[in-house]
């Protein structure tokens, strides 16, 4: 997912740790049904997370210092990857509904 422009609001002072952000990811990659073979959380310029066809999910650290909604926001579009790659009907649809819930 790359990242567009500044997001209009402030970051966090206090980082959420990373134990806990890799438990949000665990917990949605459960729900929605994918198992990643890893999960990596290290610095990334121009993208707040990407994911290999090898089934490898990164994100980027800045995340843990972004709001709740925000993370989930990536954390899902970036493990539906794992379910379709592309962004076409079907991605954006699962999206939806998957955030809407
Ligand atoms: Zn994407």
């Amino acid at each position: 997912m790359k990242k567009t422009g500044v997001p209009e609001w402030q970051p966090l002072e206090q980082a959420v740790p990373v134990d806990l952000f890799r438990s949000e990811v665990e917990t949605w990659a459960q729900r929605i049904g994918v198992s990643p073979r890893e999960i990596r959380i290290r610095p990334m310029k121009r993208k707040w997370a990407s994911c290999s066809s090898r089934g490898r999910v990164t994100f980027d650290t800045d995340l843990l210092r972004q709001p709740a909604e925000f993370r989930r926001d990536v954390i899902v579009h970036e493990l539906l990857h794992l379910k379709v790659p592309h962004h076409g009907k079907l991605f954006r649809a699962l999206l939806k509904a998957y955030l809407e819930t």
